[in-house]
């Protein structure tokens, strides 16, 4: 029987090597002799014994070589026969819900051209529906959060839009009955929202503030940046009114840290720039980018070549975050700590996301979806708030979002973190949410690869660091 490599993928940290292994999601240091045998098996499958003498002419002992094929069979990096894919662990029945997503309305102030709800890839039917949601169905939200949370010590209300902002007198009744809910029913309750800034005044940042609502406000930048496409419906950029009201915001809401979400388009592109206005002169705590989700023949679509200078200037910037990291400094270019937080806690998903299962989004109208995204699909609704969850309809999707049935996902080495990527994405672009999102596969590997890279340092020269994600799990 012959030896070979069973879903592992080697990266190289400062001074060491190191191996991710597939299977597991877990991360190991490598010596050099363990990395040597990996090479071998990634050449061509073979014998225990004909490894050990290649070993041998490579000038390693016998006995040395044999150890490190044991190691490394135990840890499952490598297996006698083929390597074939396993099948995740199925999932319970009853999966407790942790937190919610209420779109407290589908109406939105602003008219950004790429936006996924109103733009020229919607998948929303709002016509004939509810505008704004009302108390008796935020209400019984509320409710079934509490109700489908099993034995979860705390819950999270995420509220969203539409622009969410347009319904704030909702937002706060929101908050008042499901703090006073939590109180009695012995339980902790958090809140946090997206917002787009323009509505924001005094009285609400200092509501925000004192119930410690987590913010993020959707920013695509500098002025140039944000005012090509997040416009008003006259056509003005929004950024002159925005940037007083986040500057209020973050200098008045210090519990808790607020983040920019800049959504990326051939009109914001420019990583550094963009990181450098929202981080060090607005003041946000954390910046997170996400390419825009679109046809790929759209005006604002970013393209192939485009994605290849995010990701070089990504990689730039994810240097930044090592050498902050390596001093102990926070930096707060998010899409590297979300991922080094994932890597650390040895995530490997079966679903990309919690959409449908520890999360789910609510429509206005009261009727369940997914996630936000997906709210106010006639075509992905889910059931609704006042009778619940239909099981078929959210089986089906689990079902096919799955990783065991996305096929061409089983010989990627990435898959424990990306699963196939979004639902919605792939909705999108493919017309089916359980398709693989294979447009992007070499991108991801190669930011997994550099997160991996940066997790590798600092394991190898800060480990005190990562100590922090692991407090991030616990929390
Ligand atoms: S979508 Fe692509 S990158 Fe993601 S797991 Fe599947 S094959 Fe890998
Ligand atoms: S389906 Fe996509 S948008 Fe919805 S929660 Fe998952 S990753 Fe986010």
């Amino acid at each position: 029987m012959t030896l070979s490599l069973s879903g592992v993928h080697t990266f190289h940290g400062v001074d060491v090597d190191f191996a991710y292994l597939v299977p597991s999601g877990g991360i190991v240091a490598l010596d050099g002799i363990s990395m040597a045998v990996l090479k071998k098996l990634e050449q061509t499958s073979l014998t225990k014994e004909a490894l050990v003498e290649q070993m041998v002419i490579s000038g390693y002992s016998a006995e040395a070589a044999a150890e490190s094929i044991d190691e490394l069979e135990s840890v499952r990096a490598i297996q006698v026969g083929a390597s074939i894919y396993e099948p995740s662990q199925p999932l319970p029945d009853e999966f407790p819900l942790q937190s919610i997503v209420l779109n407290v309305t589908n109406q939105c102030n602003l008219s950004c051209s790429y936006c996924y709800e109103f733009g020229e890839d919607k998948i929303a039917t709002p016509e004939g529906k509810k505008k704004f949601m009302d108390m008796e169905t935020a209400k019984a939200s509320v409710d079934y959060l509490f109700n489908e949370s099993g034995d979860r010590a705390s819950v999270h209300i995420t509220f969203f839009g539409g622009e969410t902002l347009m319904n704030f007198p909702l937002m706060k009744q929101v908050v008042a009955y499901a703090r006073q809910e939590a109180e009695e029913r012995g339980r902790n309750v958090e809140f946090s929202l997206t917002t787009n800034a323009t509505l924001l005044s005094t009285t609400i940042v200092e509501f925000l503030a004192e119930n410690g609502v987590g913010v993020t406000v959707s920013m695509d930048g500098t002025k140039e940046m944000q005012d090509k496409f997040r416009i008003f419906a006259n056509g003005n950029g929004s950024y002159d009114i925005i940037r007083p009201k986040v500057q209020e915001l973050i200098a008045k809401h210090t519990n808790r840290p607020v983040g920019a979400r800049v959504t990326m388009t051939s009109g914001a592109m420019d990583v550094r720039k963009i990181y450098q206005h929202l981080k060090h002169e607005l003041g946000f705590h954390e910046v997170a980018f996400a390419p825009v989700t679109t046809s790929p023949d759209r005006l604002y679509s970013i393209g192939e070549p485009g994605m290849d200078s995010v990701l070089r200037q990504f990689s730039e910037l994810a240097d930044e975050y090592l050498e902050h990291a390596l001093r102990g400094e926070h930096h707060g270019f998010s899409n590297v700590s979300d991922t080094l937080a994932e890597l650390h806690q040895g995530v490997n998903k079966a679903l990309p996301c919690g959409a449908g299962l520890g999360m789910v989004g609510v429509g206005p109208s009261g009727d369940i979806a997914p996630c936000h995204r997906f709210v106010d699909s006639d075509e992905h609704v889910m059931g609704h708030i006042t009778t619940g969850i239909d099981k078929e309809k959210r089986a089906d999707f689990l079902g096919r979002g799955n990783i065991d049935t996305k096929y061409d996902c089983h010989t990627c080495w990435a898959r424990p973190l990306c699963a196939g990527g979004c639902h919605h994405e792939a909705y999108v672009r493919y017309g089916d949410t359980g398709h693989a999102n294979l447009h992007y596969c070499d991108w991801i590997r190669s930011w997994t690869n550099k997160c991996l890279e940066i997790y590798g340092a600092i394991a190898e020269k800060n480990p005190s660091f990562l100590q922090h994600f692991a407090e991030r799990k616990a929390a």
